[in-house]
């Protein structure tokens, strides 16, 4: 039985939840997926997935619940993590654009840019090519941070637009600048999961 929280202050938080719950079933793994808003949720969980949503919100709630430093600690001892978009920035090393009172969880060794494809275009849809997969995976990028530098060698890159890496995983933490819970295929939350099992 393995549990996942999704981290539900904000954000598209049941889009994962709903996609974490399909994807166990495809993988016959018996788990279930759960919003995670009080920190004492982590002493059961599994792995916890950061939704996207807005940054700067979600790191100020995360640190008004006392959420923030509890699951830094988790992140840095292995617990897996996955960070979509604005999850993605949370995970971040070094975030350009980011504003005064935003703070990361800086376990991903990754530069982004906060706002990169925002300026230019505001979201798209596009097909991606995967790691782990031979198919192509469609890319939903809804004001999107870019991954603009890897910091280190411990970060491999799992997803690309083009040339361009838009998906990466360092050991148990993984950030991806798309949103895979908001397409019908699971295959993304699938290899998020065999992290756990
Ligand atoms: N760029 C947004 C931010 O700073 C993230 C957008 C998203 O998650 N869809 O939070």
């Amino acid at each position: 039985m393995i549990r996942v929280g999704v981290i539900g202050v904000q954000g598209d938080v049941q889009e994962h939840v709903d996609a974490v719950t399909q994807a166990l079933k495809r993988m016959g793994v018996e788990g279930e997926a759960f919003w995670l808003r009080r920190k004492e949720q982590l002493e059961k969980v599994d792995a916890i997935i950061i939704p996207g949503g807005e940054s700067t919100t979600i790191s100020r709630l995360m640190l008004k619940n006392g959420l923030f430093e509890p699951v830094r600690k988790l992140g840095e001892e292995g617990l897996p993590i996955m960070g979509t978009c604005a999850g993605l920035i949370m995970l971040s090393k070094e975030v350009e654009g980011a504003t005064k009172e935003q703070r990361f969880l800086e376990l991903l060794d990754v530069r982004v840019n906060r706002n990169a494809y925002g300026r230019q275009v505001d979201s798209f849809e596009a097909p991606l090519r995967l790691a782990f997969s031979d198919e192509p995976f469609t890319g939903v990028f809804i004001r999107a941070p870019q991954i603009i530098k890897l910091l280190s060698e411990k970060v491999k890159p799992i997803a690309w637009l083009g040339e361009r890496i838009v998906g990466v995983e360092q050991g148990n933490i993984m950030g991806l600048e798309f949103h895979p819970e908001l397409v019908d295929d699971t295959r993304v939350h699938e290899y998020f999961l065999r992290k756990v099992l």
